[in-house]
């Protein structure tokens, strides 16, 4: 039975049970009665109890926190003195902003400042004329300025991110446009334009001031040492210009091998200086290298297209050929049995694997010698080239060029096919020198501009004067001539302190 009785025990009995000796508990027995009995004093413990409990929660008596009493001390008083309202006149004397109080009337309209003076920004992309009414001009001074500006250089020609000094003076009557006083920018190197009026209420009128430029090259010279770069860098060369000259070096000598840390190097690069003491760094002219006081490497950028060239007149080296078509090459140059013919025999070209149509392009510059049907060649194109070098390229299914033609280094002159002996698509190619044929693999085919005649002695020349030139002249700061002394105005200091405000 027992046994039954726990195995059935579950949640409900359980709470049956508990209700039901809760129910038989007194919690709060009356203690005006029985006093002193058991249940009287069970009675008394609860009630001291939950009074305990509640005075637990109660808020804490500890005084408040108020401010402490400030200390007014001199720096403070000062402090006061200026919230205090007060004409100097009549014996203030910090002259500080002074707090708003009560006695603040305020005004239906601020004043205008008379005046205001910033700096515009002729981003890229900008438009001069644009940039001008951004800055708040008129639209009649606005046309008037381009205009005048315009007539003076082209717009275009201003350079992204010149500065332009506006000064806009008082409005003539409420909502018009400020009228323009003075307008002031570098508008090219050697150039400063102004736009201003003569007397107050004038027309406008545009001033040109042409600014002294010197543009002798930078020349900069020093030991190679441990490292070429660092060097030429602490010699004062910027880095764009040690860049240059290490390419340039690079390209006509090894500079792993051939410099060495006891060499001197030597280069010049282009330079402007304006007698304002702006400076701008232009184009590596030269690149050097001296061993012993004796040049070892000298080269000179001549000519439009900017090329280097050696003391000799050597210019530098282009080079290679192309592949006439891309693809695998699937035959080569030597004796092997003919495909056709079914004999061995002297093959006398390479053949490149190709899709039908697929453009074939000079290997390097030439002329069309031909461009036609020649026997199992099949429609054939052959060019003649600079050093006693042909090319001709065989089985096109079209051709693209022209007999007597001028054709470039990668230009089509054909498409691949099979016309002629062929048993497929494929492009054979011939090469001769002399009129007698060779292997195309077996030549490197490099070009040399060479300077010659009267233009290698104007090189020469100017070579020759490149090479006079002082290393670090063009470092010294222009000295100013007795006329951009004497029109130096003194500045007064109260400009100096006027704030700008920049436009972008
Ligand atoms: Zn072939």
């Amino acid at each position: 039975m027992s046994d039954k009785r726990d195995t059935g025990f579950s949640l409900a009995t359980l709470r049956d049970q508990l209700s039901a000796r809760i129910a038989s508990v007194d919690f709060a027995p009356d203690l005006g009665s029985e006093i002193g009995s058991r249940r009287w004093f069970r009675g008394l413990g609860t009630f001291v109890g939950l009074s305990a409990a509640a005075l637990a929660f109660w808020p804490s008596f500890a005084p408040l926190e108020a401010a402490p009493p400030a200390h007014v001390d001199d720096a403070v008083r000062s402090e006061y003195r200026s919230q205090m309202i007060l004409p100097l006149a009549l014996g203030a004397d910090s002259g500080r902003r002074m707090g708003a109080t009560s006695l603040v009337e305020p005004l239906a309209q601020a004043p205008e400042r008379p005046r205001i003076e910033l700096v515009a920004t002729l981003s890229r992309g900008d438009d001069f004329e644009r940039m001008l009414r951004r800055a708040g001009l008129g639209r009649e001074d606005t046309q008037l300025v381009t205009d005048m500006v315009g007539r003076a250089m082209p717009l275009g020609e201003i350079e992204p991110g010149t500065r332009i000094d506006i000064v806009l003076g008082r409005r003539n009557g409420t909502g018009e446009p400020r009228p323009l006083e003075e307008l002031a920018f570098r508008a090219r190197f050697d150039l400063e334009l102004s736009v201003g009026r003569l007397d107050e209420g004038g027309p406008l009128t545009l001033v040109r001031k042409p600014i002294r430029v010197d543009d002798t090259p930078l020349r900069i010279r020093g030991v190679v040492g441990d490292s070429l770069y660092r060097s030429a860098r602490a010699a004062g060369a910027p880095a764009s210009a040690v860049q240059a000259y290490l390419k340039t070096l690079g390209q006509h000598v090894n500079l792993d091998r051939e410099i060495r840390s006891t060499d001197t190097f030597d280069f010049i690069i282009a330079h402007r200086r304006a007698a304002t003491g702006e400076r701008q760094a232009g184009q590596l002219l030269y690149a050097g290298v001296e061993r012993g006081d004796k040049p070892r490497v000298q080269l000179m950028r001549w000519g439009t297209d900017g090329e280097f060239y050696e003391a000799s007149g050597v210019g530098e080296q282009r080079g290679g050929l192309m592949a006439p078509v891309p693809g695998r090459m699937s035959s080569r140059y030597g004796m092997r049995r003919h495909p056709i013919l079914g004999y061995r025999r002297m093959h006398a070209g390479l053949d490149y694997k190709a899709r039908h149509g697929t453009p074939i392009v000079a290997v390097t510059d030439g002329r069309v010698l031909s461009a036609g049907r020649a026997g199992g060649c099949g429609n054939a194109v052959k060019l003649r080239h600079d050093g006693g070098i042909d090319t001709r390229y065989c089985h096109m299914s079209r051709m693209a060029v022209d007999r007597g033609q001028r054709v470039r280094r990668g230009q089509v002159i054909g498409y691949v096919g099979s016309t002629g002996l062929s048993t497929g698509p494929h492009l054979h190619y011939e090469m001769y020198r002399g009129g007698r044929s060779i292997d195309p693999a077996s030549v490197k085919y490099v070009t040399r501009a060479q300077l010659s005649g009267a233009e290698l002695a104007r090189f020469k020349g100017a070579l020759e004067k490149l090479r006079q030139v002082e290393a670090g002249a063009a470092l010294a700061e222009l000295a100013p001539t007795a006329s951009e002394t004497a029109a130096e105005t003194p500045q007064r200091e109260i400009d100096k302190v006027e704030r700008k405000e920049t436009l972008r």
